[in-house]
């Protein structure tokens, strides 16, 4: 046998996928389990319709079907497809829908997938049940269309089988064993099975699966309508299964795809049904399958009022049959992917859609055979990316219906969510009230965005305003609050940031071996570092201070650094990790006038010999504070950190001494204006697990001389090998300004997308970083950026676009 002895538990579209991928990298010590009859046990699989839309705002999920789409397409059971390439419509009916397929048309040109504006008669024309008065445009993707779940579920499993996996149907898993933190096997109603490796492909008894191992899995099964109409007569006499493109009319939350003379009908537009997944009825005891609930025929008679507007000749048939069928969602409507934090050995692979499945079935194959996943940038994926509130019962619950009856909304990029907030509050909050702040929500963290005390602040500037769509969430007043801090002094929040405590006698060791600078210096030393991946791609970057021997602070993105962190430490105790996140907070100071407002109310000198990257322990009044000599925004200050409870006097002494030198406070709209103009990348954005750091111009932060890290020898060898990099430009329209994820154009072809994008402020242009071959990175280079129905001009631009000299941090 060959690799480790693995079961996946689950043979629906996801399991199969795995079982396809796992043994075509070898691995044939491979058990596929289901409750159910092959090859269709009863799961989401077994009744989906299988549409296949690849536009997504998520390049991953965008890559994670392109690839189902390739797979299934050269997949056949006895010379049947697995996927009917009709390809994909989605039709706009209003202005704004037609605008937003500009975006999705832009999103896909991005990610290098074909696809295609059409007017409306042009529209019509590709899907003649159309009514041609009811469409305003289209997008057109050729590559789109139909998987046959259950075929593609029998191909990959009959694939797997063929090279040694074993298939058992009608094993039920009761349990799975665990030693010492490792899984051991699976117990069964029909026996126990040993394993080295337990994957939960259940689909939505996911959480009841993973439970078994006392993991919590963030997902909600919930019901969605499918009905089929009788015979349409302009479809009559069709022989063909399908040969009508796959429909989308997002507007009134439906979909449509053919089957012979007949119309699928899917929608959303209905009240969230959600179900517990323990609550699921058991297979024997369905009347269907466990998947399928009664049709409510009450809520889908809006569908079919819609329906017959769209398409006018289906007012001559009727519904046939419907059921609501059951389906996962999260909270962020991504997957659920990757090991659990507390048990070695238990992976899940969750929460992901047929048009994903065979992606996300290759992505897990690699995480188990390679150790990682070269293919796909997963860290939106992650299971492992919730904080803990995110994992509580009502924040699932209240979050997945919201998704569903958000599922076809045009949703702004900022647009935060409206129920259960507020959610997570710093000690500034009340201050932050009373100045009128702004909020949006990051990680559950309420966030200023700009302040209304400081309308006054724009009198007399003069500040560009930007389209509609980048004027949601957005107000003048941004502007002002990035100039003052480039003028006087800013207090910006910065609680929302996460920061981890490194301690014990083998933490600098620890550090050493993960990241990509070198933190063992003296006491008081900071240090920007990456974390790398084992193939060198960037897994997050960090700021690493030294506050005691053997304490350190990270400030890092997220849960993910956390989870990194803890995966390596070393077994014998010698270091800790903790989440220092919840009982901080964290004021970034800065401006020019910083050093003034601080040093008379410390005794510690915060004058020059407190060096840019240092840090220093000290008091501020009574507040015990640590001070890093650090700036995001490009000017002179510290970021201070001190306990929950002392948060609210720090806001209050800043304020107050700082009234005499112009102090505001500021939010996260003139934050990301600053620290664009300064060329500062936020991971996630900007780079991801498949950038390493020389092409993101992270070069400065590998320090190859340090001896060996995590990652260092997947870097070497990557950095030559390079051919894009993250690039700088500027907008010379006047006022211009871009959102993120566009499309870069040189000439007619796509040839990069944005990464972030903001108006810079002081540098009175828009910027946009975006990934570009090498070849067009020369300074002065020329390129367009698709912004909606637009193309915008941008020039290829050094960086950073402001004080390059760095003479504003360094005094
Ligand atoms: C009405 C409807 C329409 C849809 N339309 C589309 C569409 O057009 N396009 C698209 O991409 N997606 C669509 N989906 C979503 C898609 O069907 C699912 O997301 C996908 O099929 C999930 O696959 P899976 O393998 O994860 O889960 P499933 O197919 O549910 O498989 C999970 C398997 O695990 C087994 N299992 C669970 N617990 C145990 C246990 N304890 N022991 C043994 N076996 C167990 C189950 O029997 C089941 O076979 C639709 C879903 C529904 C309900």
């Amino acid at each position: 046998m060959t690799g480790p002895r693995v079961v996946i538990v689950g043979a629906g579209v996801v399991g199969a996928a795995l079982a396809d991928e796992l043994t075509a990298r070898g691995w044939d010590d491979v058990t596929v389990v289901d409750q159910g009859d092959l090859p269709a046990p009863g799961g989401s699989t077994s009744h989906a319709p299988g549409l296949v839309f690849q536009a997504s705002g998520s390049r991953t999920m965008t890559a994670l079907a392109r690839y189902t789409v390739e797979k299934l397409d050269g997949l056949e059971v006895d010379g049947e497809p697995c996927f009917l390439q009709v390809g994909g419509l989605e039709v706009a009916t209003t202005p704004e829908r037609v605008a937003e397929i500009h975006r999705r048309h832009g999103w896909l040109t991005g990610s290098g997938v074909e696809a295609h504006l059409l007017d409306a008669a042009a529209t019509a024309a590709k899907h003649p049940l159309l009514d041609p008065e009811v469409v305003l445009g289209g997008l057109w993707v050729p590559t789109d269309g139909l998987a046959k779940a259950v075929r593609a579920v029998d191909a990959q499993t009959r694939r797997a089988a063929a090279r040694g996996a074993r298939l058992l149907p009608r094993h039920e898993v009761l349990d799975i064993t665990v030693t010492d933190g490792r899984v051991t096997g699976v117990v069964t109603d029909q026996g126990e099975l040993p394993a080295d490796v337990v994957v939960c492909c259940a689909g939505i008894w996911g959480p009841v699966v993973a439970a078994k191992v006392g993991m919590t899995l963030p997902l909600t099964p919930l019901a969605h309508q499918l009905a089929w109409t009788s015979s349409v007569p302009a479809l009559a006499g069709r022989d063909e299964e399908a040969v009508l493109p796959i429909l989308r009319h997002q507007d009134q939350d439906l979909y449509y795809r053919e089957r012979f003379d007949t119309l699928g009908i899917g929608y959303y537009g209905h009240r969230p049904m959600p179900i517990r997944a323990q609550d699921i009825a058991r297979l024997d005891a369905s009347e269907v399958m466990p998947s399928v609930l009664e049709f409510t025929q009450e809520d889908f008679e809006e569908a079919w009022r819609q329906t017959q507007l769209l398409l006018p000749s289906t007012r001559d048939a009727k519904i046939e049959e419907g059921i609501n069928g059951l389906f996962s969602f999260t909270t962020d409507n991504m997957p659920l992917i990757g090991q659990s934090p507390d048990v070695s050995g238990f992976w899940v692979a969750e929460a992901v859609w047929v048009t994903h499945s065979a992606g996300v079935g290759r992505a897990v194959a690699e995480l188990l055979v390679d150790g990682h996943c070269s293919s796909f940038d997963l860290h939106e994926c992650d299971v492992n990316r919730f904080e803990p509130h995110q994992l509580s019962p009502q924040y699932v619950l209240t979050r997945d219906c919201q998704n569903f009856v958000e599922v076809y909304d045009i949703l702004h990029p900022l647009q935060p969510a409206e129920d259960l907030r507020p959610l997570r509050t710093s000690p500034f909050h009340q201050r932050q009230r009373e100045l009128g702040a702004v909020f949006l929500e990051a990680s559950g963290w309420e966030r200023p965005q700009w302040y209304a005390a400081n309308a006054g602040l724009v009198d007399g500037r003069d500040i560009p305003t930007p389209d509609d769509w980048a004027a949601r969430y957005w107000s003048p007043i941004v502007a002002a609050e990035a100039q003052v801090t480039r003028e006087a002094v800013a207090m910006y929040d910065m609680t929302a940031l996460k920061r981890l405590e490194v301690t014990g006698r083998g933490a600098a060791a620890f550090l050493n071996g993960l990241v990509t600078g070198n933190v063992d210096k003296s006491v008081g030393s900071v240090t920007y570092c990456l974390l790398l991946d084992v193939d060198g791609g960037i897994r997050s970057d960090v700021t690493v201070a030294r506050l005691a021997v053997d304490r350190f602070q990270v400030g890092a993105n997220g849960n993910l650094d956390l989870d990194w962190l803890r995966r390596h430490l070393p077994p014998d105790g010698s270091v800790q990790v903790r989440d220092l996140t919840p009982g901080t907070c964290c004021i970034g100071l800065w401006g020019p006038r910083a050093r003034d407002l601080l040093q008379p109310l410390t005794d510690t000198d915060v004058g020059p010999a407190l060096k840019y990257f240092r840090a220093a322990e000290a008091f501020i009044g009574t507040v015990p504070v640590t001070a890093l000599r650090l700036s995001y925004v490009g000017e002179l200050g510290w970021e201070l950190y001190t306990t929950a409870d002392h948060g609210q006097r720090l806001w209050d002494l800043l304020w107050e001494a700082g009234q005499a030198h112009g102090v505001i406070a500021a939010g996260r709209g003139a934050f990301n204006s600053l620290r664009l103009e300064k060329g500062y990348r936020s991971f996630g954005a900007d780079m991801t697990y498949e950038h390493e750091p020389y092409q993101a111009g992270l070069g400065f932060a590998v320090k190859l001389d340090k001896g060996d890290f995590l990652g260092r020898e997947a870097v070497v060898a990557r950095k030559d090998a390079s051919t894009q990099r993250l690039t700088c430009l500027t907008l010379p329209e006047p006022g211009a300004v871009v959102m993120g994820k566009e499309p870069v154009h040189a000439g007619d072809r796509c040839v990069g997308y944005v990464t972030s994008a903001a108006y810079g402020y002081t540098i009175g242009a828009g910027i946009a970083y975006a990934w570009l071959p090498e070849e067009l990175t020369a300074v002065g280079t020329r390129v367009q950026i698709g912004y909606f129905d637009r193309r915008v001009d941008a020039v290829v631009t050094a960086e950073p676009l402001f004080d390059p000299g760095m003479t504003r941090l360094r005094g």
